[in-house]
């Protein structure tokens, strides 16, 4: 019940093990950080700047943008801040933009759509490295793909500092750039990425559609889509343990790393760090703090081995 939650929101978030696990919170607007750290988050682990621009017909400007990510980072109060550039085309549309490509998901989206429009790309930039000023920001670029659009947003950056040093506005360059996991392609060949960024976020809501071939937000076939598809498990289970080789924090910011009903799968997968809705934090909290991450581990390595499907009942209690 809620009391119990509400106990649980000052515990630590770890395995009966001794396994601590980060669990950080998905937000859309600053005003929410607020509601982050009142459950007890251990960051963002995921701010969706496209909802700066939505549902409004100009595009928010360098310092509009500054103000906003300044303020989650200050109201974060040390905690890092992962906040995600401009992830939009297929599902999110800016107002205005009459991009009706045929098939939208596979095309000038994300970080696809920043690199095609550097002045959009730059402002954002911009601001980020302003908002550096205030605490630790942790930059993720969405649907990358290839290595040259890695070094691309290297150099978007680059171009970015300079820009501000010219116009003798203070930034800090004390960022950490990762890329969000939701293209197969970047999960399957992830060493290059893993070598070249500080950190990688799955994101599974993409990485089911990529994976599968199913819309995510078609209802003719939501049936056909499966997170627990031994396919989608292979390519978060090699994306963490190639994290886990290399030192590198790998998260999970999809929508299956707030659904309790597989926190102890994501464990037995070698999980660390969640990120979710923060209504969903205490509940999430509660199954990692009743697991015990080395029998999962070992549970789940095998199935996946054989490319079985997972029962979630045999990994309970
Ligand atoms: C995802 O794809 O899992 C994700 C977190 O990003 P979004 O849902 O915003 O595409
Ligand atoms: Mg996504």
């Amino acid at each position: 019940d809620r009391a119990e939650l509400s106990l649980l929101r000052d515990a630590e978030a770890i395995t009966l093990d001794g396994v601590r696990v980060k669990l950080e919170a998905n937000i859309e607007l600053p005003e929410e950080a607020a509601m982050a750290l009142e459950a007890g988050a251990d960051g963002i682990g995921l701010f969706r700047s496209e909802f700066l621009f939505m549902g409004r017909s100009d595009l928010p400007g360098e310092q509009e943008q500054y103000e906003a990510y300044a303020s989650v980072v200050q109201t974060m109060a040390g905690r890092p801040v992962t906040i995600r550039t401009l992830d939009i085309g297929a599902d999110k549309t800016l107002d205005g933009d009459i991009a009706v490509a045929a098939n939208p998901a596979l095309g000038l989206r994300a970080i696809r759509y920043c690199l095609a429009n550097p002045e959009i790309f730059g402002t954002q930039l911009r601001a980020l490295l302003r908002a550096s000023l205030h605490g630790k920001i942790r930059i993720l670029i969405p649907m990358i793909s290839h290595m040259h659009e890695v070094h691309a947003v290297r150099q978007a950056i680059a171009v970015a500092g300079a820009e501000l040093e010219a116009r003798r506005i203070p930034y800090a360059s004390n960022y950490e750039l990762g890329a969000m996991v939701e293209i197969p392609a970047i999960a399957i060949a992830i060493e290059p990425f893993i070598d070249s960024l500080d950190f990688l976020s799955i994101g599974t809501n993409d990485l089911i559609q990529y994976t599968l071939a199913i819309d995510r937000g078609d209802n003719d076939v939501a049936e056909l889509y499966d997170p627990m598809h031994p396919a989608v498990l292979r390519l978060i289970a090699h994306t963490i343990n190639a994290g886990e080789r290399a030192g590198k924090p790998v998260a999970v910011c999809g929508e299956m790393a707030g659904d309790a009903s597989v926190t102890r799968m994501l464990l037995g997968l070698g999980l660390k760090e969640f990120s979710m809705h923060p209504q969903q934090l205490l509940d999430v909290k509660k199954e990692v703090r009743l697991a015990h991450s080395n029998a999962l581990r070992i549970k789940v390595a095998s199935a996946l081995n054989r490319a079985e499907r997972i029962d979630l009942a045999s990994l309970a209690g």
